[in-house]
């Protein structure tokens, strides 16, 4: 089923490119006889894991290329969130099928989501796929690469419980220079009903604090300016202690977060405040407040964060930083508390509202918010699809990714629920939850005008070179006329005109 993200005007080009294009690995040479090419489909955690894939192989002697036609080894990480995202990886190995013809020691492999989905089933059913890698299986990529040289099919699908891939320094694919991504758990345990990745990515688990503020740190020296903590639920992230000492991942300007328990701090090294021992027990709120810490010059920003765990005291660590961004995605699915229950969401609709209620007590009305939403859900009467729609005009989102419901084989929904809504009545409640949210968004923009915003900016405008886009603290795009301002600099911008996507404005 179709996310219909070419109807979504609301969406930024940005956004578009990352939902619905696949990204390629960069050409770079480094003198390795061998290459390899690296495709990645869905969500930002497949594109996070494409830079540790490919900091794997190069480590193994492959370079990079951004044409698979010269590749030794081309590479597809792939999503399995809907039924479309796999037909696509299989529209594109048919693709792939000339290629191999051209240069036949080629090898192909299908990492992520889909390979975890079907395992060695995908090497049945895909007769050009060499190898099928899963998620937590990347550090057996060279083994892997080895076998499938020596002409065997390789597989390795095994989930872990502990791989997080911590001190793996990922390499930068299609960077800007400014914003990076850093992966802070993995997994999930929620088991919505409609979802496949519980069993796609295994078991949650969160990565050392340590590791997290030293990758920022490090892209913060190398001139990153906005780092997001991505997760599949960022306010479950707890680092349970007894890692022991590591000084050498600290830093000697490093403050104790002020959220650490008193017993943590009691810990602490007593001149520059640095926690000196990991036993003590880091939090999402604590993690972000660490992170924040590094330079207020760093803008640090998170992705997803779950209804039922996000708390108060994460939006008081938001207030207190002027670094954290002022935006949050906490995706609903729904609006109806029925339709929630049997999405297994364990939250109902007046639990969500009053989320967003503290969102806007603690951090006022320009914090930006955006949101999830599934239309045709197993059972959803018009009623309650009607409680969607009724959700967002209370909420009034800046933003929304809005999907028709797509079952996914073996999920709790497939198994006990009938997908008993037609597919013409998904689209037309997903078309009318996308109006709506196309006039919330602009309604949204309309009220920045007039506003001036401190904007870190990215690069050229897609449009132009005369104008610079950048992103405010709520995550809206602004594109305004360069002057002397280059990428990576932070502009206050007055906004003078908006579009649904886009605000528009002069640097003062
Ligand atoms: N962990 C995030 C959360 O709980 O909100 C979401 C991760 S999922 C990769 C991104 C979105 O895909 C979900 O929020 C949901 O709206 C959508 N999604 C997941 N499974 C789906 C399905 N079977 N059909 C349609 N949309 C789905
Ligand atoms: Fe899927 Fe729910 Fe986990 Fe999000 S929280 S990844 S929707 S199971």
């Amino acid at each position: 089923m179709e996310r219909v993200v070419q109807q979504l005007d609301i969406l930024t080009e940005t956004d578009k490119e990352a939902c619905e294009l696949p990204r390629i690995s960069k050409e770079e040479n480094r003198g390795n006889s061998r290459k390899m090419y690296i495709e990645s489909y869905g969500c930002q955690m497949n594109f996070a894991d494409s830079e540790i894939v490919t900091a794997i192989l190069q480590e193994q002697g492959f370079d990079t290329t951004a044409d698979f036609t010269k590749a030794d080894v081309i590479l597809l990480n792939t999503c399995a969130i809907r039924d479309n995202a796999e037909q696509k990886v299989r529209n594109r190995l048919k693709h792939l099928t000339g290629v191999k013809k051209n240069r036949p020691g080629t090898l192909i492999g299908v990492l992520g989501c889909m390979a975890e989905r079907l395992k060695s089933k995908l090497l049945e059913e895909e007769r050009i796929v060499d190898m099928v890698v899963g998620p937590d299986a990347y550090r057996d990529l060279p083994r892997l690469v080895e076998e499938a040289d020596g002409g065997q099919k390789s597989v390795n699908v095994f989930l872990s419980r502990e791989e997080t891939y911590a001190d793996i320094s990922p390499v930068r694919l299609n960077s800007n220079g400014v914003t990076a991504f850093i992966s802070i758990m993995r997994g999930c345990d929620n088991m919505c009903s409609f979802c496949v990745v519980p069993y796609t990515r295994g078991r949650e688990r969160s990565r050392d604090p340590y590791s997290i503020v030293a990758e920022a740190r490090e892209l913060f020296n190398q001139g990153y300016r906005d780092v997001t903590l991505l997760g599949q639920n960022v306010d479950s992230y707890k680092w349970l202690a007894d890692g022991g000492l590591r000084k050498t991942e600290l830093n000697d300007s490093f403050a104790a977060p002020t959220g650490i328990s008193e017993e943590s701090k009691a810990s602490a090294n007593p001149e520059s405040g640095v926690p000196t021992t990991h036993s003590q027990t880091v939090s999402f709120a604590q993690l972000l407040e660490m992170v924040a810490q590094i330079h207020p010059n760093l803008r640090v920003r998170f992705t997803t964060s779950h209804p039922k765990d996000f708390t108060d005291e994460v939006l008081h660590t938001m207030a207190r930083y002027e670094n954290i961004c002022k935006y949050i995605h906490l995706p609903a699915q729904s609006g109806n508390s029925r339709i929630l229950k049997l999405m297994n969401r364990t939250y109902d609709r007046e639990w969500y509202l009053d989320r967003v209620a503290a969102i806007r007590r603690i951090l006022g009305n320009e914090c930006g918010i955006s949101t999830d939403m599934i239309t045709g859900f197993c059972t959803e009467t018009e009623e309650e699809h009607q409680d969607s729609l009724s959700l967002m005009e209370t909420v009034q989102y800046d933003y929304a990714y809005m999907f028709a419901y797509s079952e996914r084989p073996n999920t709790p929904a497939a198994k006990k629920l009938q997908d008993d809504i037609p597919y013409d009545v998904k689209i037309r409640r997903l078309n009318e939850i996308i109006a709506m949210q196309y006039k919330h968004s602009f309604e949204r923009n309309k009220q920045d005008i007039g506003q001036t915003y401190k904007v870190l900016v990215e690069g050229f405008s897609k449009r132009s070179e005369e104008h610079l886009q950048g992103r405010t603290s709520a995550n809206k795009v602004v594109v305004f006329p360069k002057k002397q301002y280059k990428k990576g600099d932070y502009v206050h911008v007055h906004i003078t005109d908006c579009t649904k996507g886009t605000l528009l404005g002069e640097a003062i």
